[in-house]
């Protein structure tokens, strides 16, 4: 193993930074029957007049249990999005620091390296969606800070293989991010459960895709404590609202029906792909761990356009390095699916 001090990665601001601290943090064992007067808060019940539990540890009890990862190697987020703005903000010094990027991949890596006047080292996937290890590691310097892998990759639907992953994670001197939103699509093994073997590694995840809440907004960060606790020093306060950490908890409390909707979801992707590869405006179907599937097709603007024409939005990736001519396609009901289906068939026919 080789050396490895999360200090010589941080920013010198972050490490001197005193978090701010709420009269709340240090009392929370005392709740049953204390008289709160400390927040400004209206005394009247409703349900959302306190704040929030700037620690979340209702959820994260959940997910521990779920995920078998102590809840102090957990830090949550309004949406990934969030935690990987922590992370930039913690370790990327603006105007010095570099991130490297495996393109085609998820859009936000390089808004978020904008933001945060951050250099992006951008090191191709190979034809075949992996990543092209010597060349990443060649192209590191020691302002690069953060490497980006999403697997399974948005949006070319991959796991990258583990490995790849395995080099990267072992070899790389700053820190990993494994992005694995689409991670329960997966036949594949979290990387969390390698946590103990990589320092630097982080793994993010989310509740918007499988777990079906997008719309409230939680993004989860699995991390050594170290790494979690600079994190909880940048995050803001009560970065999870109420009512995201009452309706997260609640659906965490059932996991089997988050499973029994994946299922299905996988169920109508495998049948999608069958269609999508009789159909003679396809060219190819690219092989799909996600609830999404990247197709290559004759023209993917003009089809693009005919399919909105039809009332069916899907996403034109043909500008993206190596997805010349390609769409991707969300997995939706078996209704959606059918529509999608019949719209291609029809303008095949024309
Ligand atoms: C959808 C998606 C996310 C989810 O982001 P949230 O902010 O949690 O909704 C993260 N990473 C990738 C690659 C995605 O495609």
């Amino acid at each position: 193993m080789k050396q490895f001090n999360i200090n010589n990665l941080i920013r010198e601001n972050i490490k001197m930074l005193k978090p701010y601290s709420s009269a709340r943090d240090e009392y929370k064992e005392l709740t049953e029957n204390m008289v709160f007067l400390d927040a400004n808060e209206n005394p009247f019940q409703n349900g959302v007049n306190r704040y929030p539990d700037p620690q979340q540890h209702k959820v994260k009890a959940q997910l521990s249990k779920l995920k078998n990862v102590a809840p102090e190697n957990i830090l949550l987020g309004n949406g990934s999005d969030e935690v990987l703005d922590l992370i930039f903000r913690a370790f990327c010094e603006p105007n010095k620091d570099t991130i490297i990027t495996l393109p085609p991949t998820y859009g936000m890596y390089y808004v978020l390296a904008n933001i945060n006047a951050v250099a992006n080292i951008r090191v191709e996937l190979n034809s075949n969606f992996e990543p092209q290890v010597d060349q990443i590691l060649k192209s590191a310097t020691s302002q690069s800070k953060l490497l980006f892998l999403c697997s399974p990759n948005n949006p070319t639907a991959n796991s990258f293989s583990a490995k790849n992953i395995e080099k990267l994670v072992s070899s790389f001197k700053g820190i990993v991010v494994i992005d694995e939103a689409y991670i329960d699509f997966s036949n594949n093994e979290s990387w969390i459960s390698r946590l103990a073997d990589f320092p630097n590694l982080i793994v993010t995840q989310t509740l918007s895709k499988a777990y079906g809440m997008a719309g409230i907004r939680l993004g989860v960060c699995y991390a050594s404590k170290e790494i979690i606790s600079i994190l909880n020093r940048v995050k803001p306060p009560y970065n999870v609202n109420e009512l995201t950490q009452l309706k997260a908890l609640e659906r965490l409390l059932k996991p089997e029906d988050v499973s029994e909707e994946i299922n299905r979801i996988i169920t109508q992707r495998d049948w999608l792909i069958s269609e999508l590869k009789k159909n003679e405006l396809v060219k190819i179907v690219y092989a799909s761990d996600a609830n999404f599937i990247l197709v290559k097709v004759d023209e993917a603007s003009k089809r693009y356009s005919q399919l909105i024409e039809k009332g069916i939005v899907v996403r034109n990736r043909t500008s993206q390095p190596l997805c010349e001519n390609c769409l991707r396609f969300t997995v939706g009901t078996q209704q959606e699916n059918l529509k999608l289906i019949k719209a291609l068939k029809d303008l095949a026919g024309c």
